[in-house]
């Protein structure tokens, strides 16, 4: 099967899920979606609003502000793929909790398998915390201590790059979050250069 086949195959599966509630309030599931090669993943947190009503991630005003990010690295969204921890709105956006993130991880950690990225960049808290635990880390503080890094890792067999940075939702109303999640997004460039 192709990568594209195999990610569609998640896909499907992650439509009929109901292992956790959000099942029941959800509008649409959002996968995930961009390149099967992709060089880089981004990870956000869960749907909001607007991607549960249309089933595609980063579509809202946070979404607008990574487009922005990611043409001034000189990166599309065709060139990259982009997914979330869950895969369904958390009502209100809360935060997402324990079992939800349990349940709903190994949709990721499939899509991450299927694409081989080399690097991760992972947005928000959650997305951070989730991808540098399954390293072994005991270590692993806020997102302020530990963005503007670039953590080489071990993770579900493929030797990666993780930047962790601010959400975009977080730098929208924190000018503090914007400034660091451009220079974040400039250590991307670079790393990229480096790739190749
Ligand atoms: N915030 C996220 O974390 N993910 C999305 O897809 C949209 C907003």
């Amino acid at each position: 099967m192709s990568k594209q086949d195999l990610l569609k195959t998640v896909e499907i599966e992650i439509e009929a899920c109901q292992k956790c509630d959000l099942w029941k309030s959800r509008n649409n599931t959002v996968a995930g979606e961009g390149n099967s090669n992709a060089t880089v993943i981004f990870i956000g947190e869960a749907p909001g609003y607007w991607e549960d009503l249309q089933g595609r991630p980063f579509v809202g005003a946070a979404g607008k502000l990574l487009d922005e990010l990611l043409w001034r690295v000189g990166l599309s969204r065709g060139e990259v793929y982009i997914s979330n921890i869950l895969k369904c709105r958390p009502p209100d956006n809360r935060d997402p909790c324990p079992l939800e993130v349990k349940m709903c991880t190994p949709f990721l950690d499939r899509q991450i398998k299927i694409v081989e990225p080399k690097l991760i960049m992972s947005l928000g808290r959650h997305s951070s915390c989730y991808i540098l635990s399954k390293t072994g880390r005991k270590d692993i503080e806020g997102i302020t201590r530990l963005r503007g890094k670039v953590y080489g890792v071990n993770v579900l067999g493929l030797r990666i790059l993780v930047i962790p940075t601010y959400h975009p939702a977080a730098a929208l109303y924190n000018a503090k979050y914007q400034v660091g999640l451009e220079d974040d997004f400039r250590l991307l460039r670079l790393e990229l250069k480096k790739l190749g």
